[in-house]
């Protein structure tokens, strides 16, 4: 799409109607291919949301020093994991992406600088989700990364920037997981609801600051005790849900779905915001 286009699409009828702002728990990556209670939520959330004119997702699985956006045309597909069926491997989700709006996103950011990636591409912590949302790849896709140099507060601030974004029809995602500890995970139990006490605490703790709109607690929390340390040993997966979160206006509903936790340590936890 060219800019022309883009900005035809984002302001020339008039208005858009402000999108919605996802937090998405991916989980292992075989629920892109799987059919299972999450992905029919994807699947639903897709049908009942107004499609986007775009689409930008902060995934766990792009971290880069130096905040960065994808700028190609054509995003390639990346198998970002080993030891999975070959269906997996073959699956291949080829949304063009939008030069125009990673230009658009790198200005929008003023406090810091956002550079424009050309290698990256979609991840599948993007596509194995968003193939269910919109099986068509016929909705413009592109990432923005996670400066691992950066804390929380950092992120926070970042998000707040791309706010306007929802006002142009574009639909802002983080994918991750609220609770990801792959070393205690039991990988037998992967397909099995199942939590160890410290990461329900974490997700029901979590779950209530999302839900009374106490960002300062999630933006802190690397205070919150001992059941978070466990259940978030690296930022990453955790990371997503701080853009989403940032997003929120004062007259957004806030719903919680796919809110389980499975083989003891990855809980699927998900809200949609507006
Ligand atoms: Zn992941």
């Amino acid at each position: 799409m060219k800019s022309h286009e883009f900005n035809q699409l984002t302001s020339g009828l008039g208005h858009s109607p402000k999108m919605p702002v996802l937090f998405v728990g991916h989980g292992s990556p075989m629920i892109a291919i799987e059919e299972n209670e999450f992905v029919s939520e994807f699947r639903r959330l897709g049908d009942a949301m107004e499609k986007p004119n775009a689409i930008v997702c902060v995934s766990a699985h792009w971290e880069t020093k130096g905040s960065q956006v994808t700028a190609m045309e054509k995003p390639q597909t990346i198998h970002d994991f080993g030891g999975f069926p070959k269906e997996l491997f073959a699956v291949q989700y080829p949304a063009p992406g939008s030069p125009e709006l990673a230009q658009e996103v790198r200005q929008m950011v003023t406090k810091s600088e956002v550079g424009l990636d050309y290698n990256w591409g979609l991840d599948h912590g993007t596509w194995s989700i968003v193939k269910h949302m919109y099986p068509e790849a016929d909705v413009p896709v592109i990432q923005l990364s996670i400066d691992h140099t950066k804390d929380a507060q950092y992120h926070f601030d970042l998000a707040k920037e791309l706010a306007a974004l929802r006002h142009k029809g574009v639909l802002i995602v983080g994918s991750g997981n609220i609770v990801h500890n792959l070393r205690t995970l039991d990988w037998y139990k992967i397909n099995s609801e199942f939590a160890y006490d410290w990461a329900e605490e974490t997700n029901e703790k979590t779950k209530k600051f999302i839900l009374s709109g106490d960002l300062q607690s999630l933006v802190n929390y690397r205070k919150q005790g001992s059941a978070f340390e466990m259940s978030i040993p690296t930022p990453e997966h955790y990371i997503p849900l701080i853009y989403a979160m940032a997003l929120k206006e004062s007259n957004d509903d806030i719903s919680i779905f796919n809110d389980k936790t499975v083989a003891g340590s990855l809980s699927m936890t998900s809200v949609r915001i507006g």
